[in-house]
């Protein structure tokens, strides 16, 4: 098998998966997930046309001439129906979200008039037939579909869900998802520090990167280099929806990773991707566990997971939109590159009137982590660049975060 490239990669993996099943939850648990369904306007909103202000709601003929005073045949409160029909010469007095009276067509707002009498009211400024009234129906109408299936439930949605008194919908099910991390040199969280060693960093940080997406994966724990605890971890995890494995999966002797999974009846896509850091990233399938074999590399395969593994649950959970944010940036300094692989620059961004400024986190080791951890975002150094310059533009992904910046005078 040759290289992909990024692109074609992601285009594999995304073509070999269906979205999940469809479940119940109530609205109060529905936050993050994504609508399985159509949802209807269950009634007009408003029911009829309401005021947009509190004021006196007037036929706009009578307005030919101001000021012009009227009687004012009753007060209407939002919640309250009007009982009598607005004539020539009269209003009412109306307060915000209450129905129109018959007969009144135009509101006037409390500023521009003048009581006179305590049933006159004087007013000031001429408005025009609809002038300050919601139209029946404005918001939604009755049977209108308001979401579409494939919308993310975000506070707003939830407004509206309320709204059309939707108190629980269908939603596209999580992928369940385990991490397995694999090597001999890997010390375990609760273990004592051990210098031979290296922490288990990398179930940790993809764990965060799974639950970042709204999903609790399950921690396989770690698999030693040896084939048969090897095949006896990847067993439990093709029980899951998608199974995620770190290390091994390169072609060192003791990287058993790939042909313990083809053992296993795992149908192998591909594993390795022109990228850096990341490459060699195994993907594959059985009828019903996607497995992505990631590099053992902790920033490798947080990169991995962002441009893999994140799209693909995306699409599981039936979201339409399965790719990070970018936004252009300018390069503080140069980046070196040569040509073949795309590369994902750790960046941090900070703004200023020409736009953002991109600067690398430092060392782009693939081993070290702070440069994921205090990244703003991925600069993507395109696969046949041969190096950008200082000053030129660049694509950045945004990662987490990101949705929040600093603003001067609020500094804490
Ligand atoms: P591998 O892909 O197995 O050859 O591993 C590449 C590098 O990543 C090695 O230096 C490993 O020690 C390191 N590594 C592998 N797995 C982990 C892990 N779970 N946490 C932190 N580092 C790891
Ligand atoms: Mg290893």
């Amino acid at each position: 098998m040759e290289h992909l490239h990024v692109n074609e990669a992601q285009r594999v993996i995304l073509e070999s998966i269906t979205q999940s099943g469809v479940e119940t939850v109530k609205l109060e648990q529905s936050l993050g997930r994504v609508l399985a369904e159509d949802i209807r306007a269950n009634r007009d909103l408003p029911p009829y046309d309401v005021s947009a202000m509190d004021g006196f709601a007037v036929r706009s003929t009578d307005m030919a001439q101001t000021p012009a005073v009227l009687e004012i045949i009753e007060d209407i409160k939002a919640g309250d129906l009007p009982t009598k029909t607005v004539l020539p010469g009269q209003c009412a007095r109306i307060m915000t979200g209450a129905p129109v009276p018959a007969g009144a067509d135009a509101v006037i707002r409390v500023e521009d008039t003048q009581a006179v009498a305590a049933s006159r009211v004087q007013i000031n400024k001429a408005v025009r037939f609809g002038n300050d009234v919601r139209p029946q129906g404005e918001n939604m109408k009755d049977g209108d579909v308001v979401l579409t299936a494939g919308t993310e439930i975000t506070p707003g949605v939830i407004g509206v869900l309320a709204t059309v008194k939707a108190a629980q919908m269908n939603v596209h099910r999580r992928p369940r998802v385990a991490i397995l991390s694999t090597g001999n040199e890997l010390e375990a969280i609760d273990e004592p520090v051990d210098l031979n060693k290296i922490p288990n960093s990398n179930s940790y940080a993809l764990m965060a990167q799974v639950q970042a997406l709204g999903i609790e994966p399950v921690l396989l724990g770690i698999a030693r280099d040896d084939p048969l605890e090897l095949e006896q971890f990847l067993k439990r995890g093709l029980e899951y929806d998608v199974l995620l494995v770190s290390g091994g999966t390169s072609v060192g002797v003791h990287d058993y990773v790939r042909p313990t999974i083809e053992k296993l009846g795992v149908q192998m896509k591909f594993w390795r991707v022109a990228m850096k850091p990341g490459h060699p990233l195994a993907f594959g399938h059985t009828d019903h566990t996607l497995v992505f074999g990631l590099p053992g590399n902790p920033v490798s395969s947080m990169v991995c997971v962002e441009e893999f593994v994140a799209p693909a649950l995306r699409k599981m959970m039936g979201n339409r939109v399965l790719f990070r944010r970018t936004v252009s940036a300018r390069l503080a300094h140069n980046i070196k590159h040569h040509a073949g692989r795309t590369e994902f620059v750790r960046v941090q961004l900070t703004r200023d009137e020409a736009g953002y400024l991109a600067s690398s986190t430092g060392t782009q080791s693939s081993g070290v982590l702070l440069s994921m951890a205090l990244a703003d975002g991925l600069l993507v150094v395109p696969a046949d660049s041969t190096g950008l310059a200082a000053g030129a533009q660049a694509t950045v992904q945004l990662l987490d975060g990101t949705a929040f910046q600093d603003v001067p005078g609020f500094r804490v």
